[in-house]
């Protein structure tokens, strides 16, 4: 047992209580991690809003970056002191799994969302009870966090705790869907509908690829200047003005790629109608359940794809070294985007990413 503090989300819409808690030991094939950062993801101020079925009290976070403290039976791939990133959780034994695809696993749900350890119990208990977590095969809004073989990455000792975290998740989901989903040739058009980090990450894997014209499409104008800065060769302000016709003053004939990152029906459907033909639009929000899309159908006729996408299409054994590559060479200079914030302050942090204050917040733990 290991007492850790967490952040825990006792009621939907409340802000995030700093309490102490006690953590189960490691399991068979399971990591006990000291959590030193914590990026602060979409999906975790989804879960904090809205109801999506996961038991409270819980905690969240899910792109953590620390040190193994302690490993369960069987653990081989890691040893205490190790520096890690803890990205999402797959069983590594279902079809999918086998054909290097986790990011749709069988078990995806049962082991990032359900709250509870795979031998159904939650992983901590508070002052009051049991509190669930194994969010993601982590919960690393806390000092201390639970992870497993397949879901944790061993990284080199001299990277920054803020500029790991976010390769969990965030920078992974943006990165992979141009590196993996859509995989651009150089030369070839893309446009990023929507720059928060994770549009963002997507718009700077798409300048490394050498893509042309780039072109980042959002509401806040200086989102676009900074889009511009990060190598976008046009932007678009999303005021109102016909999304397919900004675009086609730009690339006449219709993009190569898009990858949409807001989940507006309305935006995916005019991403579409701006596609050249076997052009293919990525989309990679998660939308409320029950939400519906309307296209004209026989925009898919010219060859033309729409497809989504989880996690890059990515398996974070793989696809995070390779991104860490790119930072260290340069190539994929996110640490731009990240604001650090001490853990205490967690709630100023969701406070100033829903503000669009801040883009990529990341929380120190000490
Ligand atoms: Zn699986
Ligand atoms: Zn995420």
């Amino acid at each position: 047992m290991t007492k850790t503090t967490a952040a825990v989300l006792r009621a939907r819409g409340a802000p995030y209580a700093l309490e102490s808690v006690v953590l189960a030991d490691p399991g068979p094939g399971q990591i006990l991690v000291r959590i030193r950062a914590c990026g602060i993801c979409f999906t975790d101020i989804g879960v904090q809003t809205y109801e999506q079925g996961l038991p409270l009290p819980q905690v969240l976070g899910h792109e953590g970056a620390g040190e193994v403290l302690a490993v369960g039976p069987g653990v081989t791939s890691v040893v205490p002191g190790d520096h890690v990133v803890l990205s999402y959780a797959s069983c590594g034994h279902c079809a999918r799994c086998d054909d290097h695809a986790p990011q749709y696993c069988a078990s995806f749900m049962a082991l990032n969302y359900a709250g509870v350890l795979p031998d159904g119990k939650p992983p901590m208990q508070g002052a009051d009870g049991p509190v669930y977590g194994a969010f993601f095969g982590q919960s690393s809004f806390a000092t201390h966090a639970i992870a497993y073989e397949r879901n944790t990455v061993k990284v080199d000792k001299d990277l920054g705790w803020d500029v790991l975290a976010p390769f969990g998740c965030g920078m992974q989901t943006g990165a992979g869907t141009v590196y993996n989903s859509l995989a651009p040739k150089p030369g070839s058009s893309i446009a990023v509908l929507g720059t928060g980090s994770v549009g963002l990450a997507a718009l700077m894997a798409a300048v490394d690829l050498g893509c042309g014209p780039v072109i980042a499409v959002d509401r806040n104008a200086a989102r676009l200047d900074l889009a511009l800065e990060l190598g976008a060769t046009h932007s678009i302000l999303a005021d109102g003005r016909d999304l397919n016709a900004a675009i086609r003053a730009i690339v006449p004939d219709g993009l190569n790629h898009i990858v949409d990152t807001t989940g507006i029906g309305a935006v995916i459907r005019s991403g579409t109608e701006a596609l050249t033909a076997r052009g293919q639009l990525a989309m990679l929000a998660v939308t409320p359940p029950g939400t519906e899309l309307t296209i004209n159908s026989n925009i898919l006729l010219g060859g033309r794809a729409l497809r989504g996408a989880v996690e890059g299409d990515a398996d974070p054994q793989v696809f995070i070294p390779e991104l860490i590559a790119r930072y260290r060479a340069g190539r994929f200079p996110h640490n731009r985007i990240i604001t650090t914030y001490p853990f205490s302050a967690i709630n100023e942090a969701v406070a100033d990413m829903k503000a669009g204050k801040v883009i990529k917040p990341v929380l120190l733990m000490d």
